[in-house]
């Protein structure tokens, strides 16, 4: 049984995260969250990469029609004995579906002729039910699952042309980001620009900031494959950018640098229920970020720089300036330097709209003048490194837009720029031979995908297994 669980999670691992993971109902002692102990606490199985992966994985789809029934939706997708039984009963007892009506499908998916799931989506539902099977006949779990957390990966592969912008441009947006697959609408527009500003946000500010300079070291011939998540609106046809799950950019002139994923719990500032977070490492296991990113502004450009005395621009006399200015237009986003808590998120005397939020080590940093603050946050918020906290303003006292950012190790102000910051999340023991495994799978996905036509959109209805209306 060990040994099919081991295989299993292979299987998992192999399909470059293809499987996302929620937090287990109950937290072991403290400890490292391990795949094996929760293969039962898969959540979404996200089918994009059945195209790559379709000589391990098999979706049979059918769907009601007149007069149709439950027992011949199962049985239509091969699903037979123990299992139809174990099904039905489930669908009926325990899931509430009692009813079938035209237009309700179920897809039932095997890997490697083995069934893992089955899926039921009733037309006009809001989400759907699923069925996990363990590769016995026995069901290990079932629930409902929301639309809103539908999740899509999708695999993209970017020629660089002139500028990340443009290759991502070129090479990354779904051709159902619109429904006909073309800008037609200025709300098209909108959400294809935030979809490009998403993406390029993740790989060029938040996972290669270290590794890649965007202005020097990229050159036209070099590419980049990635693995992004997205999240689907099925009834609307919109998609809307995650998350990067893995990332490889291949320099034309040799060389390259890999983002690569591993899944892990936060960290103890983190408030209990914070779901599995989601970190990239190099590929012998150290961390790809720092604990701080370099800049709180994408491109910023310093106006003001620490020191202990200055002349201040305001005020006439001359005060030290215990934090670093940058200048940037009106409404940049600001993005958290790191995870961390939100502890001061309100109007602040000559600070104006002021955010601060603690870290680990004894951190804590401050971002002052906005002229708003980001949506569905709150003092005790948790946010991660990168994550927009707030847009640039001139609120308190100021003379133009920019942002006043500060950092406090132990209470007493550093300099931002010259303070030696500790790697975030090292993998340590069982963690770091996860990863190993997953490593060469991860690799073959990437081989696979540098075979394939770029830019990469074939991906999208390719899979001829399905006829979901998804
Ligand atoms: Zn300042």
């Amino acid at each position: 049984m060990r040994s099919r669980i081991i295989l299993i999670s292979i299987f998992l691992l192999a399909m470059g995260a293809t499987f996302l993971f929620r937090k287990p109902h109950s937290p072991d002692t403290g400890g490292v969250w391990s795949l094996t102990d929760h293969l039962s606490e898969l959540e979404y199985l996200t089918d994009s990469l059945n195209s790559i992966l379709a000589d391990t994985i098999n979706i049979r789809t059918a769907s009601v029609e007149e007069g149709g029934t439950l027992g011949a939706l199962l049985y239509s997708t091969g699903i037979e004995g123990n299992r139809y039984l174990n099904c039905c009963r489930i669908f009926i007892d325990s899931l509430g579906w009692t009813s079938v009506h035209v237009g309700d499908t179920l897809e039932a998916i095997y890997a490697r002729d083995t069934l893992t799931e089955v899926r039921a989506r009733p037309r006009n539902g809001r989400g759907y039910y699923c069925i996990k099977f363990d590769g016995t006949s026995e069901p290990v779990d079932w629930y409902w699952i929301p639309e809103e957390q539908y999740r899509r990966l999708r695999a993209v592969t970017l020629a660089v042309r002139s500028s990340v912008w443009e290759s991502i441009a070129c090479g990354a947006v779904p051709p159902d980001l619109t429904p006909s697959g073309y800008i037609v609408t200025p709300r098209d527009s909108v959400r294809e620009v935030a979809y490009i500003k998403g993406l390029e946000n993740e790989l060029a500010n938040r996972l290669f900031v270290y590794d890649i300079d965007f202005y020097y070291d990229v050159q036209p011939g070099d590419s980049v494959w990635v693995l992004l998540e997205e999240t689907r609106y099925p009834g609307s046809s919109e998609t809307s950018f995650r998350r990067i799950i893995a990332a490889k950019y291949d320099f034309a002139l040799g060389g390259m640098t890999e983002a690569i994923p591993f899944f892990h719990q936060p960290d103890s500032l983190a408030p209990d229920g914070t779901a599995i977070i989601l970190d990239h490492y190099h590929r012998d296991g150290a961390s790809l970020r720092t604990m701080f990113l370099k800049m709180p502004v994408p491109f910023g450009r310093i106006s003001s720089p620490y020191s202990d005395s200055r002349m201040h621009p305001v005020l006439g006399y001359t005060r030290a300036h215990r934090g670093i200015d940058y200048a940037a237009p009106m409404g940049t986003e600001i993005y958290a330097v790191g995870d961390g808590v939100i502890t001061v998120r309100s109007f602040s005397g000559g600070y104006g709209n002021l955010v601060r939020v603690r870290h680990a080590n004894g951190y804590e940093t401050g971002y002052g003048h906005m002229s708003g603050y980001a949506q569905h946050q709150e003092i005790g918020s948790y946010v991660r490194q990168g994550d927009v906290i707030g847009y640039i303003g001139s609120t308190g006292l100021s003379t133009g837009p920019h942002l006043h950012f500060e950092m406090k190790k132990n209470g007493s102000y550093v300099n931002p720029a010259t303070e030696i910051l500790p790697p975030a999340n090292p993998l340590l023991e069982n963690d770091l031979d996860y990863f190993m495994l997953q490593l060469p799978v991860l690799e073959r996905t990437w081989s696979r995908m540098a075979g394939m036509d770029i830019p990469a959109l074939r991906i999208e209805g390719t899979d001829s297994n399905s006829t979901s209306t998804e």
